[in-house]
């Protein structure tokens, strides 16, 4: 008998894994794939929140931003007008960013490639690394929150790749007013 329920977890484990790597794939098909300039890394991290998959890096010429939106299907945003016309007359999918604040940014964003100014956690990518996020019990992770974090909130995610634990805290107002800020800049355009 006890074989046969070591048995059954193993195979409901094996399920499990195949559920969430079936949903990670099919939400990658509807992920947008972006690289974006040195200036943006504000926009990258609330990208990612989006659940959009960003590559950032502090450091890098044009030739290599162009070269890696090539090699990697991504669409390449950027301030730089030098660098957006380089992109566009060499065939690429580039935006240029204009606005100078983050809402305004965000909806014309959300225009060029009609995508929902909405948080999901359960899709979000990790603002820090860009890697997907996963669903975690409080118990597993009440050793390393706040015990007021614990105590007030029930749902938290984890980053699969830098391990960075996620709640819907006191700043989760702030993330609100600004996707509604957004949205109400993106009914305007
Ligand atoms: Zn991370």
């Amino acid at each position: 008998m006890g074989r046969y329920i070591v048995v059954t977890k193993a195979f409901l484990d094996f399920m499990l894994n195949i559920k969430f790597c079936l949903v990670t794939n099919v939400l990658w098909l509807f992920v947008l794939r972006f690289i974006v300039d040195c200036m943006l890394g504000k926009l990258t991290r609330w990208l990612r929140i989006l659940g959009h998959d960003v590559s950032y890096y502090r450091i890098a010429d044009d030739r290599k931003l162009i070269d890696l939106a090539e090699s990697e299907k991504r669409i390449l945003l950027t301030c730089d007008i030098e660098l957006y016309q380089q992109a566009i007359t060499q065939g690429f999918e580039a935006d240029i960013i204009e606005a100078p604040d983050i809402d305004g940014k965000l909806a014309a964003l959300a225009k060029r490639f009609d995508f929902k100014l909405e948080v999901d956690l359960n899709i979000s990518r990790c603002p820090k690394c860009n890697v997907n996020l996963v669903a975690v019990s409080k118990e597993e992770i009440i050793d390393v929150i706040p015990k007021a974090t614990s105590t007030n909130y029930s749902d938290f995610w984890r980053c699969l790749g830098c391990g960075q634990k996620y709640w819907q805290g006191a700043h989760w107002k702030r993330i609100r007013l600004t996707l509604n800020s957004a949205k109400r800049r993106l009914l305007l355009l």
